[in-house]
């Protein structure tokens, strides 16, 4: 038997069709969602991430500024337009986009965007509602893994063992926070973690997030589970260049009950739940329900 394919591009889709929906509500009570993206210097992949984000919003009707600065831009430089943009009635989002150049605080520059425009959710205080379970404005991946499980598995996922594979602060933590907020029992592993893939047979849910092609074999999966692949690794093969994700999809799938592809998974879940992070914030700054 094969998995279920997970239709990240389908789910996405659905996603939206909801943003697009509710920005047409706003617009009418009043409220022109506005999503502000900044990108400071050239780096060719947060250029293309910018790019589709800034059409993707376009195509739901929300308003987007974009801002490019250059790659030598001091830090006060970005904090004053943060701070403008924070001031400024017409923008409901910020996102500034990751990475940034050395001479650029990344912890100064989150913590400076005003809570209720992090559309990232990367600010401490969305952070740590996050983490007391509270609804909060929540980091974009890991909402739109979220959003497959629960498409794929039912929207009550209380008692599943999960293990989350990595982690980090934009993926693996705030992705144990969600699944601990749905009443799942959670399991974090890193690279310190020795027996990794014996956790991992033991889980219902698996969530790699690891940046490491392949990494998460058959070995790794308990026959009927469902499993969530984050990685985007560029390869070459056969001379050309191709994304692969975290678990090597080919053994993996006779063994899961479900699995998202690489490309076509999490990637178009990430971007979708931006724009509806963006409606939700403008709602929450028009005192909307
Ligand atoms: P990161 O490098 O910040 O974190 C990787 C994590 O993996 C770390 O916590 C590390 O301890 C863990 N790890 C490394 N080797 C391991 C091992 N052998 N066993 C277990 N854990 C191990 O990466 P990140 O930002 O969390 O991103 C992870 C992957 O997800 C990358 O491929 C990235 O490109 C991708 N990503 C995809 C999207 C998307 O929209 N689809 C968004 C963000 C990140």
């Amino acid at each position: 038997m094969s998995a279920l394919i997970i239709d990240g591009k389908a789910i996405a889709e659905k996603t939206l069709a909801n943003a697009r929906e509710e920005t047409a509500l706003l617009i009418k009570a009043g409220v022109h969602p506005g999503l502000a993206v900044v990108l400071v210097g050239e780096d060719p992949a947060s250029q293309v991430y910018v790019k589709n984000k800034v059409e993707k919003a376009r195509s739901c009707g929300i308003a987007s500024f974009e801002h490019r600065l250059s790659a030598k831009t001091p830090e006060t430089e970005l904090l004053s337009l943060i701070h403008r943009l924070n001031q400024d009635n017409a923008i409901h989002g910020i996102l500034v986009q990751l990475p940034l150049p050395p001479q650029i605080s990344e912890q100064k520059v989150l913590a400076a965007i005003r809570p209720e425009k992090d559309v990232d959710g990367f600010h401490a205080e969305n952070v740590g509602a996050l983490q007391q379970g509270r609804q909060a404005l929540t980091p974009c991946t890991p909402l739109g893994c979220l959003l497959l499980l629960k498409e794929t598995l039912g929207q009550d996922l209380s008692g599943k063992h999960a293990i989350v594979i990595g982690r980090s602060n934009i993926v693996g933590k705030p992705m144990a926070a969600l699944l601990l907020r749905e009443h799942c029992a959670v399991t974090i592993v890193h690279s310190r973690v020795k027996n990794a893939a014996a956790l991992s047979r033991e889980a219902d849910i698996v969530v790699a997030a690891v940046g490491r092609a392949g990494m998460v074999n058959a070995d790794w999966v308990k026959p009927g589970a469902t499993v969530i692949d984050v990685g985007i690794n560029r390869i070459t093969e056969n001379g050309k260049n191709r994304l692969v994700g975290d678990v090597d999809f080919t053994s993996v799938s006779p063994v899961a009950a479900a699995i998202t592809p690489v490309p076509g998974g999490v990637g178009p879940m990430t971007i979708a739940c931006l724009m509806q992070n963006t409606v939700h914030a403008a709602k929450a700054i028009a005192g909307l329900p």
